[in-house]
C-alpha cells in the first residue's frame, strides 16, 4: 500500500494533458502516492453528473490532500464554478499563491520572492448576485469578521513558519470603508499576537502599480478574495506567467494544491500546455505531507531543464510539447 493517498482531480481543457504530466514526474522522483482519480469541472457537468459530485468532495474529505487540474466556468450563465462549489463546500478559506522568480528562467524582474495570500470563500464571491430592476444588477460583497480574522491568521502563522518577515494587507478601505474597513481592521488586531512579524497595509490600485515597478519589495501580501484572484495572475505574469504559478487551498478539512491558471481551451488537446505550473503545486503538496526530500528533487530537475532551456513549452519560448518538457524533467531525476 503507498503511503499516501491522493485525490486526483485532472479536470477540464489542458488538465488531463498537465496532470498525466506531473503524475509521470511523481513516479519517476519516487513519489509513493496512489492517485485517488475523481470528477470535477465542465465535462462532469456537462454529462449531467454536476460540477463538483459528492464523490468527488467524499475523495477529498477522506483523503484530506488533493492536487487539482484547471476546470471551465462558463462567462456571463450557464454552471457555477467548480473551484468556487471546491472551496464553499470544502471551506477551503485560505488560497496562497507564491511568485517568486525560478533560477533560469529569465523574466522582467529579478528578486522577486512574495506570497500571496487570498481569502477564498466571501467578497463578491459568495455569489449574491441578481436583477434589481430589467437594466439593473447587483452583486454583494459579502466581508465577515471571522473571515477576515481566520485569513490573516493563517496569513501570519505561515510567516512565522516560513520565516517571513512581513504581512502586507491589500485592501480598498477608502472607498469601501465597511467591507474593506473590517479586512483590515481584522488584519490590524491579528498583527499585535505576532510581534516576530511585521505588518503594513496599502490601497490595492497603489499595490498594483508598486508590484509592476518594484516587486521586491513585498513579502507577504494578505487580499480579499477578488483583489486575491487579479493581484495573484499580476503576479504570476512578474515571474514568468500562468504557465508557472502554483496554488494551495487551505481550509479546516482539507488541502487542495492546483495551478493559478484556467483550462486554456485554445492549447487544450494539442500537448502544448507548460506542465509546471501543476507541477510546483504538485511540490507545494509534497512539502505539506511533508515529503520534502522528493519535493526538493523534483525542483532541481525542474530547475535544470528550464536553466538549460533546450526543452520547454512554447509559452517560454521554446518548442518543446507537454511530454518532451515532462520526458526531459524524468531524464534529470
Ligand atoms: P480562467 O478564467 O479559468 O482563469 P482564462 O481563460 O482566463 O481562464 P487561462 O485558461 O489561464 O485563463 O489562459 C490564459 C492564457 O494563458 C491562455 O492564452 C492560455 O493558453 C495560457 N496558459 C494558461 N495556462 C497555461 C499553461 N499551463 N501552459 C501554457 N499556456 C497557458
Amino acid at each position: 500500500m503507498a503511503k499516501h493517498t491522493v485525490t486526483l482531480i485532472p479536470g477540464d481543457g489542458i488538465g488531463p494533458e498537465i496532470a498525466e504530466a506531473v503524475q509521470k514526474i511523481m513516479k519517476a522522483a519516487g513519489a509513493d502516492i496512489q492517485w485517488d482519480v475523481a470528477e470535477g469541472g465542465e465535462a462532469c457537468a456537462l454529462a449531467g453528473r454536476g460540477v463538483m459530485p459528492e464523490e468527488t468532495l467524499a475523495s477529498i474529505k477522506r483523503n484530506k490532500v488533493a492536487l487539482k487540474g484547471p476546470t471551465t466556468t462558463p462567462t456571463g450563465g450557464g454552471h457555477q464554478s467548480a473551484n468556487v462549489t471546491l472551496r464553499k463546500r470544502l471551506d477551503l478559506y485560505a488560497n496562497t499563491r507564491p511568485a517568486k522568480n525560478i533560477p533560469g528562467l529569465k523574466t522582467r524582474f529579478d528578486g522577486v520572492d512574495l506570497i500571496i495570500v487570498r481569502e477564498n470563500t466571501e467578497d463578491t464571491y459568495a455569489g449574491i448576485e441578481h436583477m434589481v430592476a430589467p437594466n439593473v444588477a447587483q452583486c454583494l460583497k459579502i466581508i465577515t469578521w471571522e473571515g477576515s480574522v481566520r485569513v490573516a491568521e493563517y496569513a501570519f502563522e505561515m510567516s512565522r513558519n516560513l520565516g517571513r518577515k512581513r504581512v502586507t494587507c491589500v485592501h480598498k478601505a477608502n472607498i469601501h470603508k465597511l467591507s474593506d474597513g473590517l479586512f483590515l481592521k481584522a488584519h490590524e488586531e491579528v498583527a499585535k499576537r505576532f510581534s516576530d512579524v511585521a505588518f503594513d497595509s496599502i490601497i490595492v490600485d497603489n499595490a498594483c502599480m508598486q508590484l509592476v515597478s518594484r516587486p521586491e519589495q513585498f513579502d507577504v501580501l494578505s487580499l480579499p478574495n477578488l483583489y486575491g484572484d487579479i493581484v495573484s495572475d499580476l503576479c504570476a505574469g512578474l515571474v514568468g506567467g500562468l504557465g508557472v504559478a502554483p496554488g494551495a487551498n487551505i481550509g479546516t478539512t482539507g488541502a487542495v494544491f492546483e495551478a493559478v491558471h484556467g483550462s486554456a481551451p485554445d492549447i487544450a488537446g494539442k500537448g502544448l500546455a507548460n506542465p509546471t505550473a501543476l507541477l510546483l503545486s504538485g511540490v507545494m503538496m509534497l512539502q505539506h505531507l511533508k515529503e520534502n526530500a522528493t519535493a526538493t528533487r523534483i525542483e532541481k530537475a525542474l530547475i535544470a531543464v528550464l536553466s538549460e532551456g533546450k526543452h520547454v513549452t512554447r509559452d517560454l519560448k521554446g518548442t518543446a510539447g507537454t511530454h518532451a518538457f515532462a520526458d526531459a524533467i524524468c531524464a534529470k531525476l
